[in-house]
């Protein structure tokens, strides 16, 4: 399941793009069998790191995901299953636009941040 941080300060701001809704999707697949939800802890809200300070976050293009939940004799094979998935979104979506898009996660501490590159 698809679940939100519903104490954050400031409250999340998920942006629907397409780009979100894909990778939302990709990490609970990569969950689901490990019967854990993927619970979103940021989205445009707030600050994120970023080149510049330009984080792929403020263009609806990057979420991150609570990791604490994640039994650590899972979390190789939890991250295999969602680079899985984050293939998959990469394939569908360079097919439909027409260009090559990339997709991929990086732990950061407490959360895992998963955003698609130029
Ligand atoms: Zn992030």
């Amino acid at each position: 399941m698809i679940l939100f941080k519903e104490d954050s300060v400031p409250p999340l701001i998920i942006v629907f793009t397409p780009d979100n809704v894909g990778i939302m999707h990709a990490v609970n697949n990569g969950l689901i069998n490990f019967g854990l939800d993927a619970i979103i802890t940021g989205g445009m809200e707030g600050v994120h790191p970023g080149t510049h300070g330009d984080s792929e976050h403020y263009h609806g293009r990057a979420l991150d995901f609570r990791v604490r939940d994640w039994p650590t004799k899972y979390l190789d094979g939890i991250l295999k299953n969602i680079s899985g998935h984050l293939d998959i979104l990469t394939k569908t979506r360079t097919k439909i636009l027409g260009c090559p898009v990339q997709y991929f996660y990086q732990l950061e501490g407490d959360h895992l941040h998963v955003e698609r590159s130029h």
